[in-house]
C-alpha cells in the first residue's frame, strides 16, 4: 500500500506520462523514480533515494527551486518536457494540495532567458488527411505554427499533389523546435513519420485532429461563430491542425491562449520553393556544415553577410525573409523602393539609426504583456522604446516610397499606453519594494503613508524612551522572533519603567515591549500585506489594461521591424556596393559582374573576382537557333566553380526578398523554384550521402522543375564510378536541356562532358579560366565560354602540399595515359590487404628495382591502389593511413625511401 504522499505523488505523474514531473518539496523540486534517474544523467546530479514510508525507497534528484529555470531550459533544449508541479493550498495540517501548474514544452517556452534572441521558436502541429486507398498517402495535409513569444498563429493546407515536398519545405523554414502529431502518424510504421524525421514530435490523442470538433473548439476560442473571416473555413486540415494547438498550449500553459487573437491562414504558392537541400547548400540561414557550438561558422551564411538590424525582431524579420522569397513581382518592387530610397539618402539613414539602436525586443515585451507576465522593467523599456515613435514617424514624413508611407502610417505611438507607463510604473532603480509609483493610486498612496507614519513612530520611540526614563543606553531593535522590542542593559534596569513587559534575557540585560509599541508593530506589518496585496492587485490591473492595446502595438513593432530590416539591407548595399536588380516576368537570367556575396564578404583583402551570366529566355525569338538555358561548367577542384553556381542562385534569391545584389547588373526573370543538389563526395559531412540518395534528389528536380525554375548542380554523378557518373550526368543535362528547359547551372570536374555543348543547342559550356606559369596552376576564378581540357589535379595536389616527388611521378603516370576503367578490367585487385603486413615483402620487392626498369608493374599496382578506393565509404583517418601508404610505396619506387631513411 502506497503512502498518502507517495499516492498523491503517482496520480499527478500519471497524468503527465510523457512529462518529467518536478514536484515541490520544501525549497526543491524534486524528482523521482525513472524522471530521476533521467535528469541525473542529463544534467550530472546526484542520484539519491527517498523513503516514503516503511519499506518505500525511491529514486529521488533534485535541483533548488530558484534553478529550476535554469535546469528546465537544459532538459528542454533536449528536447524534454517538465511538468511544474508546486504547492497551492498555504501549508498546514495534512497532505499539502499539489498541482501541475505549468509544463514547459521545446515549442510553448516564453521565458526570456530560455528564447534564442534572433530566431523564432515554433510550435508547430500537422494534421494528416485520410488515406488514398491505391497509393496509402494522405490526400491532404493541414500545418499550424505558432511562436507563442509574440503570438504569431498562422495555418496552411496542401493536397496530394504538393506532398510532401510542399509540407517538408516549409517544415525546413520554420524547423519547429517541437511538432504535434496524433498517435497514428507518431507511429513508426506511418508513412508520414518519415517526412517529420528530424522534428521533436509530441504525441496528442487521435480526436484532438478531429476536424469537426476541431472546428468548433477554434470557433469558441476565438468567440465566433464560424472561420470564414480566418480564411480557413475550407481547409478542414488546416484547421484541424490549429485546434491541436489551441488545445496543447490549453494544457501545458494556459496564460498563452490570451496571446492567440488570430489565426491567419496562408499559402505556400507564393513564395520560392527551396527545400531543406536549397537552404543548406546556399547556406541561407545556417552554415551548411553546422559545428555545435561553433562560433568561427558564424559568419559564413547569408542570414549573417546582410544581417546589420539593429533589434531582435528586427533580426527574426530579416531571417524570415530570407526563408520567404516571393514570385510577385508587385510585391518585391514595393520592397526595392523602399530599400532603395534609404540606400540613396545617407540622412534618412543617418536619422533613423539612432532611433532603432538599442529599441530592444519590443515584440516579446508587447506580448509579455498580453500574457500578464510582463515585469516593471519590461514595461518601461516598452514605454521607452515607444517613446521614439514619434520621431520616427517624423523621420519618414517626407519618404516617397510607399512602403515607407505604410509603415509610417502604422506606426502608432501608442501614446496612450505609454502615458499609463510612465505614469504608473515604478522605476525599479528606486528600489521602493513596490510595482506602482507614488501619484498612482489615492488608496495605495494612503496606505504607504499610513506605514510611513508608523515606521516614523517607531524610528522616534528610541530617543522618546531614552528622555524619558534617562536611560542613555537605551536601544530599540527589531528581530524575527519578538519583534520590536526596547533593550535595557543590566545596570540600568532598576530605572525600567512599570509600564515596559518583559520579553528576553539576554547575556548584558533585558529587552522589553510596550503595549504601544506592539500596537504599531502590528500596524507596520498589516500595512506591509495591504500595500503588497493592493500594488499587486492594481499592477495586474494595470497590465490588463495594457492588453487592450495589444494588436495596436504589435502593428506598431512590426513595422518598427520592417524598417529595421529594410534598414539593414540598405546599409549592407551601400556598404558592399550592391544594385538594385532588375525584375522580369520573363525566364531570362542576365548578371554582369556578379559576385558571392558570402565569400565575398569572407575574403580578408583578396579580391573577389566578378562573374558574368546569361541565360536567355525559354521563348526568346531574337535568336536564329534556340535560346541558351544552360550552362555546363567545367574546371578543376578550386578553381571557383561552385562558389559560381552558388552566386548566380543566391543573387537570384536576394532579389526576390527585395534586397540589391552584389552585381554591376542584373536583370532576373523571377523564378518560381530554386534547386539545388551537391553531388555525394562535396556533401560528405551530411552523413547521408550515398549515390542513391543523390539520384533520388536528382530524380525529384526532373520531375518538379518548371521553365521558371533555377536548378544548380554540383558535380551531381560523383557518388559512382567515374563511368556510370558521367553516363548518368548527361542523360540529367540533356533531359534538362530538351524537356524541362529550367535553367540550369551544371557543375563538373569532368571535362569530358563539356562536348555534350556541341550536340545540346540549350547548352553552353563554360570553363573556369587557369593560367599555367612554370608548370604552376594559376586561378583566374574568371568564368569563360570553352570546355577545360584538363583537370590540373596534379597541380591541385602541388598546391596542397603533395611532396614534389609525388606530384612529379603522378605528372608522369598522367602523361602516359593511364585511364583507370582500363586498368580494373585488366587486373582488378582490393584494396583490403594490410598494409603494414606486406610493407616489408614490398620493400624488399623495390629495392630490386631500379628507377626506369620494372616501373611499369609497379606505378600499375599504385593506380590500382587508387582506382579501387571508394572515397564514399573510407573515412578521414582511414584516408590519411591510406594515402601514408600510397606515399610509402610510391617514395619506395622511386628509389627515396632510404634516402629518406638516412
Ligand atoms: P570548385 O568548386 O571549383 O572546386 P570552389 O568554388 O569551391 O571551387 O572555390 C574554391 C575557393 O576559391 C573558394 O573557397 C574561394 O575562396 C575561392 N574563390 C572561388 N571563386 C572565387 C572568385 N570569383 N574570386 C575570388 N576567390 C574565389
Ligand atoms: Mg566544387
Amino acid at each position: 500500500m502506497p503512502t498518502p504522499a507517495r499516492r498523491q505523488y503517482l496520480d499527478i505523474k500519471a497524468r503527465y506520462p510523457d512529462a518529467l514531473l518536478a514536484y515541490n518539496i520544501g525549497d526543491f523540486y524534486e524528482f523521482f523514480d525513472h524522471d530521476a534517474e533521467t535528469i541525473a544523467r542529463e544534467l550530472h546530479l546526484t542520484l539519491t533515494a527517498r523513503s516514503f514510508g516503511p519499506g518505500e525507497v525511491v529514486p529521488l534528484a533534485g535541483v533548488p527551486m530558484h534553478a529550476i529555470e535554469v535546469y528546465a531550459a537544459r532538459l528542454v533544449a533536449r528536447g524534454y518536457r517538465v511538468a511544474i508541479c508546486d504547492q497551492v493550498s498555504p501549508p498546514g495540517r495534512g497532505l499539502v494540495q499539489r498541482a501541475v501548474t505549468r509544463v514547459l514544452t521545446p515549442g510553448t517556452v516564453v521565458e526570456p532567458g530560455m528564447l534564442a534572441p534572433a530566431r523564432e521558436t515554433y510550435l508547430a502541429a500537422v494534421a494528416i488527411g485520410r488515406r488514398d486507398p491505391t497509393t496509402g498517402l494522405p490526400r491532404a495535409v493541414g500545418l499550424a505554427w505558432v511562436d507563442a513569444s509574440v503570438g504569431a498563429f498562422a495555418c496552411a493546407q496542401w493536397s496530394a499533389d504538393d506532398l510532401p515536398h510542399a509540407l517538408q519545405a516549409e517544415l525546413a523554414r520554420l524547423s519547429p523546435a517541437e511538432t504535434l502529431v496524433s498517435a497514428a502518424v507518431a507511429r513508426d510504421d506511418a508513412p508520414e513519420r518519415a517526412w517529420l524525421h528530424p522534428y521533436t514530435l509530441s504525441v496528442c490523442p487521435d480526436d484532438a485532429f478531429e476536424p469537426e470538433s476541431a472546428r468548433i473548439r477554434l470557433c469558441r476560442h476565438f468567440g465566433v461563430a464560424t472561420l470564414a473571416a480566418y480564411g480557413c473555413e475550407r481547409l478542414p486540415l488546416a484547421t484541424a491542425a490549429a485546434a491541436a494547438i489551441i488545445q496543447y498550449i490549453e494544457r501545458v500553459n494556459a496564460p498563452l491562449l490570451a496571446l492567440l487573437s488570430d489565426l491567419r491562414a496562408y499559402d505556400t504558392h507564393g513564395y520560392v520553393e527551396m527545400d531543406a537541400h536549397v537552404l543548406r547548400a546556399l547556406e541561407v540561414v545556417e552554415p551548411a556544415h553546422a559545428v555545435e557550438g561553433g562560433a568561427s561558422q558564424q559568419g559564413a551564411t547569408l542570414l549573417a553577410t546582410l544581417d546589420a538590424t539593429r533589434t531582435p525582431m528586427g533580426a527574426r524579420l530579416l531571417r524570415r525573409t530570407l526563408l520567404h522569397p516571393l514570385r510577385d513581382r508587385a510585391a518585391l518592387e514595393t520592397r526595392l523602393d523602399a530599400v532603395a530610397e534609404l540606400v540613396e539618402r545617407l540622412s534618412l539613414r543617418q536619422r533613423l539609426a539612432p532611433l532603432l539602436d538599442g529599441l530592444g525586443d519590443l515584440e516579446r515585451l508587447a506580448a509579455r504583456i498580453a500574457q500578464g507576465a510582463a515585469v516593471p522593467r519590461e514595461l518601461l523599456a516598452l514605454a521607452s522604446g515607444l517613446g521614439r515613435a514619434p520621431a520616427v514617424v517624423e523621420t519618414l514624413a517626407d519618404c516617397a516610397a510607399t512602403a515607407l508611407g505604410e509603415t509610417r502610417a502604422e506606426l502608432d505611438p501608442c501614446a496612450d499606453a505609454r502615458d499609463l507607463i510612465v505614469r504608473a510604473v515604478a522605476d525599479p532603480a528606486e528600489a521602493t519594494g513596490r510595482l506602482l509609483r507614488a501619484g498612482y493610486s489615492a488608496d495605495l498612496d494612503a496606505l504607504v503613508d499610513g506605514a510611513s507614519e508608523t515606521r516614523q513612530w517607531i524610528a522616534a520611540l528610541e530617543g522618546l524612551e531614552r528622555e524619558r526614563t534617562g536611560i542613555r543606553s537605551l536601544k530599540v531593535g527589531y528581530n524575527k522572533v519578538f519583534g520590536y522590542y526596547i533593550e535595557v542593559t543590566r545596570p540600568n534596569l532598576a530605572r525600567v519603567p512599570s509600564d515596559y513587559q518583559r520579553r528576553q534575557t539576554i547575556a548584558t540585560g533585558e529587552r522589553f515591549v510596550t503595549a504601544e509599541l506592539k500596537e504599531h508593530e502590528a500596524q507596520a506589518l498589516h500595512a506591509e500585506e495591504r500595500i503588497a496585496a493592493l500594488d499587486g492587485e492594481l499592477y495586474a490591473a494595470l497590465l490588463a489594461e495594457l492588453a487592450r492595446s495589444h494588436a495596436r502595438l504589435r502593428r506598431t513593432v512590426g513595422a518598427l521591424a520592417r524598417l529595421d530590416c529594410w534598414l539593414s539591407l540598405a546599409e549592407v548595399a551601400v556598404a558592399r556596393r550592391y544594385t538594385r536588380p532588375r525584375l522580369a516576368d520573363d525566364s531570362a537570367l542576365e548578371i554582369v559582374g556578379g559576385r558571392h556575396p558570402v565569400i565575398e564578404a569572407t575574403l580578408d583583402g583578396v579580391e573577389f573576382i566578378a562573374n558574368d551570366t546569361r541565360l536567355d529566355d525559354l521563348d526568346d525569338l531574337a535568336h536564329d537557333d534556340e535560346p541558351t538555358r544552360a550552362m555546363l561548367l567545367t574546371g578543376p577542384n578550386m578553381a571557383g566553380k561552385s562558389t559560381y553556381l552558388r552566386q548566380v542562385a543566391l543573387i537570384a534569391l536576394m532579389a526576390q526578398v527585395g534586397s540589391f545584389v552584389p552585381a554591376a547588373r542584373a536583370r532576373i526573370g523571377l523564378v518560381d523554384r530554386l534547386f539545388a543538389r551537391v553531388g555525394a563526395e562535396d556533401d560528405l559531412a551530411r552523413g547521408l550521402s550515398t549515390f542513391m540518395l543523390e539520384m533520388v534528389e536528382t530524380a525529384f528536380i526532373l520531375r518538379h522543375a518548371t521553365p521558371r525554375s533555377l536548378v544548380i548542380l554540383d558535380e551531381v554523378g560523383r557518388g559512382t564510378s567515374s563511368a556510370d557518373g558521367l553516363a548518368i550526368a548527361q542523360a540529367v543535362i540533356e533531359r534538362l536541356c530538351s524537356v524541362t528547359g529550367a535553367r540550369t547551372l551544371f557543375a563538373t570536374h569532368y571535362h569530358e562532358l563539356a562536348r555534350l555543348a556541341e550536340t545540346l543547342p540549350r547548352l553552353s559550356a563554360w570553363r573556369m579560366e587557369v593560367a599555367e606559369r612554370d608548370g604552376q596552376a594559376m586561378f583566374l576564378r574568371r568564368v569563360v565560354p570553352g570546355a577545360s581540357d584538363h583537370s590540373y589535379g596534379v597541380q591541385v595536389a602541388r598546391m596542397a602540399g603533395l611532396p614534389a616527388d609525388v606530384t612529379a611521378r603522378a605528372a608522369a603516370l598522367l602523361s602516359q595515359r593511364l585511364a583507370p576503367p582500363a586498368l580494373v578490367a585488366e587486373r582488378p585487385i582490393a584494396y583490403a590487404r594490410d598494409a603494414a603486413a606486406d610493407g616489408a615483402d614490398e620493400v624488399v620487392e623495390a629495392e630490386r628495382l631500379r628507377i626506369g626498369d620494372g616501373l611499369a608493374s609497379e606505378e600499375r599496382e599504385l593506380a590500382l591502389a587508387l582506382a579501387s578506393v571508394n572515397l564514399v565509404a573510407v573515412t578521414p583517418l582511414e584516408a590519411l593511413n591510406l594515402l601514408f601508404s600510397l606515399q610509402q610505396r610510391a617514395r619506395v619506387s622511386l628509389g627515396m625511401a632510404d634516402r629518406e631513411r638516412g
